[in-house]
C-alpha cells in the first residue's frame, strides 16, 4: 500500500499540520475532545467501503455478514450503556438524530417546546435558520436570572403553547435540569418529553451526572463530545417509539449508513463502560469546578452563576469589556482555542456575542486536573484583562505551549 504522503503530499502535510496544531495548543472547545487510537483505527477500516441500507437482517443490499454484526454490537453496547430500551446508532450527526426524532414524533405544523438559544439551546432546537424551523412551529423557554430554570413557569408556557414535542437540553447552559419534573410537565401537557443529550452523553455514561434514560421517551446525543468517539448522533428510545424512530433514520431522513463510524461508536461504547471512563467522567466535572473556582478568586462570576457540568460561559463583555469574538481572538493568539458565545438575552448578534464557553473535556483526556486549570483560568483571565498586552500575551503562549508539551495526546 502507498502511504499519503506519496500519494498525495498536500492533503498529508494539512494533515500533518492539524496534528501539530493540536498537540500544541490548548483545546478548551466544550465540545471538543481527543479519539482514542481503537477509534481511529476504526474509523480507517475497510467498512467504509460498504453500503448497508437498512437495518440487521433487514439491508437492501447484499453482503451484510460484518455490518449486521457490527451495528447489532454497537446498538447493543449503546443500550446497556445507557440502560435504554432502543437505540439507533445510525444518525450522521447530532443535527441528523434531532431531525429525525422530531420526524417520529411530529406533524408538520406541531408546536415543539425547546429551551431559547441565547439561554443555552442549540440551533437544531429551532432557530430560524433551520429547516426544523421551516417545518416545525417553535416556541422557547428561558432560564432565570439566577441561572435556574423556573418549572411552574415552564408548566404555564406549556399550557398555553400546548406542544407535541417538548425538548430538554442544551449547549451552553451549565446547570442541572431537573428531568422528573420536566418530563412530567411535559406529559401533564399532552407532549412527548425528549432530552438532547449532545453534550453531557460522556458524563452520563460515565455516571458522573444522572441519566436522563429512565424520564424521557427519547434521548438523543452526539458521540464525539464527552463521550470521546466519531462525530455522529445516537438516538435512544422506549421500545413504544423503536419502530417510529428507525423510519425516520432510515429512509426517512438518510440513506446508506456510515459503518465506519459505526464501527468507531461500538469502540467508544465499550470504551465508555470502562472503570477508566468513570473516573475520566468525574474528573471531567471536578476540573470544571476548579476552573470556576479560580476565576471566582480573580473576581469572575459565571455566566448561569457557575457550572454542573464540563463547561462554564464568561461573559466577557461584563468582566472584560471586551465582545466575545475578540476574546477568541486574544486566546487564540497564545494557543488557548475556545469559542465566542451568545449570552441570555445577548443584546449582540451571534457572530460577535458577549461571552465564551469554556469546555474542560479535551485538557481532561490529556491529563490536565486541577493545578492545570488553576494555570489555564489565570492565562485566560490575565491576557483578556491585559488589553491585548503583547508582553502578557508572550508570556502566556510560551508558558500553554510548555503544558501542552507535558500533557501530549496520547
Ligand atoms: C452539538 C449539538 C448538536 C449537534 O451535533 P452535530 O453533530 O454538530 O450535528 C445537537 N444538539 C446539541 C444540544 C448539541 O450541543
Amino acid at each position: 500500500m502507498n502511504p499519503l504522503r506519496k500519494t498525495d503530499p498536500d492533503v498529508a502535510r494539512i494533515l500533518r499540520g492539524e496534528a501539530k496544531r493540536q498537540q500544541d495548543g490548548l483545546e478548551m472547545i466544550a465540545s471538543e475532545n481527543y479519539v482514542s487510537q481503537a477509534v481511529f483505527e476504526a474509523l480507517g477500516s475497510v467498512l467504509s467501503n460498504k453500503y448497508a441500507e437498512g437495518y440487521p437482517g433487514k439491508r437492501y443490499y447484499g453482503g451484510q455478514e460484518w455490518t449486521d454484526a457490527i451495528e447489532s454490537l454497537a446498538i447493543d453496547r449503546a443500550k446497556a450503556l445507557f440502560g435504554a430500551e432502543h437505540a439507533n446508532v445510525q444518525p450522521h450527526s447530532g443535527a441528523a438524530a434531532n431531525l429525525a426524532a422530531y420526524m417520529a414524533v411530529l406533524n408538520p405544523g406541531d408546536t415543539v417546546l425547546g429551551m431559547d438559544l441565547s439561554h443555552g439551546g442549540h440551533l437544531t432546537h429551532g432557530a430560524s435558520v433551520t429547516l426544523p424551523a421551516k417545518i416545525y412551529r417553535f416556541a422557547h423557554y428561558k432560564t432565570e436570572a439566577d441561572g435556574s430554570i423556573d418549572y411552574a413557569k415552564l408548566e404555564r408556557l406549556a399550557n398555553k403553547e400546548k406542544p407535541k414535542l417538548m425538548l430538554a437540553g442544551f449547549s451552553s447552559y451549565t446547570r442541572t435540569i431537573d428531568y422528573e419534573r420536566f418530563a412530567a410537565i411535559a406529559r401533564k401537557a399532552g407532549a412527548v418529553p425528549m432530552m438532547d443529550m449532545a453534550h453531557i452523553a460522556g458524563l452520563v455514561a460515565g455516571r458522573a451526572l444522572l441519566s436522563p434514560v429512565p424520564f424521557f421517551d427519547i434521548v438523543t446525543a452526539t458521540t464525539h463530545k464527552t463521550l470521546r468517539g466519531p462525530r455522529g448522533g445516537l438516538i435512544l428510545s422506549t421500545e413504544a417509539f423503536a419502530d417510529r424512530i428507525d423510519k425516520a433514520v432510515f429512509p426517512g431522513t438518510q440513506g446508506g449508513p456510515h459503518m465506519h463510524t459505526i464501527a468507531a461508536k461500538a469502540v467508544a461504547f465499550g470504551e465508555a463502560a470502562t472503570p477508566g471512563f468513570r473516573t475520566y467522567a468525574k474528573r471531567i466535572l471536578s476540573n470544571a469546578k476548579a476552573l470556576e473556582k479560580e476565576f471566582r478568586a480573580r473576581g469572575v462570576v459565571p455566566v448561569f452563576g457557575g457550572t454542573d457540568n464540563h463547561m462554564l460561559l464568561i461573559d466577557t463583555v461584563a468582566s472584560y469589556g471586551i465582545s466575545g469574538r475578540t476574546a477568541q481572538d486574544l486566546l487564540d493568539g497564545i494557543g488557548i482555542s475556545v469559542n465566542k458565545n451568545v449570552v441570555p438575552d445577548d443584546p449582540r448578534g451571534p457572530s460577535d456575542p458577549s461571552g465564551i464557553r469554556l469546555g474542560v473535556p479535551a485538557a481532561t483526556t490529556r491529563g490536565m486536573r486541577a493545578p492545570e486549570m488553576r494555570r489555564i483560568a489565570g492565562w485566560i483571565d490575565e491576557v483578556l484583562r491585559s488589553g491585548g498586552d503583547t508582553s502578557v500575551a508572550a508570556r502566556a503562549k510560551r508558558e500553554v505551549k510548555a503544558s501542552c508539551r507535558e500533557f501530549p495526546i496520547a
